[in-house]
């Protein structure tokens, strides 16, 4: 899961990029509403998290932009002001939800985790096989077992789950789980990749987690031998 964080306020920026990277997201921030308007039409994001109060920016005619251009990315408007005109505004722009400055980080983070689930009610408990992941109380099990997983090996496996039975990338990966600043010539990728089948997959007869040689990955339950 992967968020944009347009905020003006470098301090208040890196405070909520370092909650959400602590909670598992990949966060990407922009301090300025051209970037961050720029950065949000790409469609990269899971969820946007937008500071009102930009210089030379309007934070309301960006979520407008936004959703005129038909990307419906959940966004999380934070303001200064409560007052209800503000926030009739800013719903109605289409943002899907409020904080109001000064704000708890473990409120944030709830906030972002519920915008997040709204979209995927259905898929907060993802199975594949006998391994269950559950996204609400990140939680994950094979065959009844808890697995301890490091915040960045479950957002990798939540991800490979969510397209389960499709083959992902190595680019998509760096693009979903990683930020934006990554740098692809490394090989975190391959080392986490390499830790998450460690934990999910020794053991078991059945590998989970299957390497497509030369595209990426895929995660499904079928008669894959381990490669
Ligand atoms: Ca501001």
């Amino acid at each position: 899961m992967r968020i944009l964080v347009i905020e003006d306020e470098k301090r208040v920026a890196s405070f909520v990029r370092r909650s959400l990277v602590e909670a598992g997201y990949a966060v990407d921030c922009a301090h300025d509403g051209e970037q961050g308007a720029k950065l949000a039409d790409r469609g990269e994001h899971d969820a946007i998290i937008l500071d009102l109060r930009l210089p030379s920016c309007d934070g309301l005619s960006i979520v407008k932009g936004l959703r005129q251009r038909g990307k419906s990315t959940p966004v999380l408007a934070v303001t200064a002001s409560g007052s209800v005109p503000d926030r009739v505004a800013g719903l109605n722009a289409g943002c899907d939800d409020y904080l109001v400055k000064p704000f708890a980080v473990a409120e944030l983070v709830a906030r972002v985790q519920s915008l997040l689930r709204r979209g995927t009610v259905q898929t907060a408990l993802l199975r594949v096989g006998d391994l269950l992941l559950d996204t609400m109380i990140h939680r994950v099990t094979r065959a009844g077992k808890p697995i301890e997983l490091t915040p960045k090996e479950f957002a990798l496996l939540e991800y490979l789950m969510r397209k389960a039975g499709q083959v992902v990338t190595k680019t998509m990966i760096e693009q979903h789980v990683w930020n934006y600043d990554f740098d692809s010539g490394t090989n975190l990728v391959e080392v986490h990749m390499s830790h998450l089948r460690d934990k999910v997959d020794r053991g078991f007869d059945a590998p989970l987690i299957q390497t497509v040689r030369g595209v990426g990955y895929v995660i499904q339950k079928g008669s894959g031998t381990r490669q």
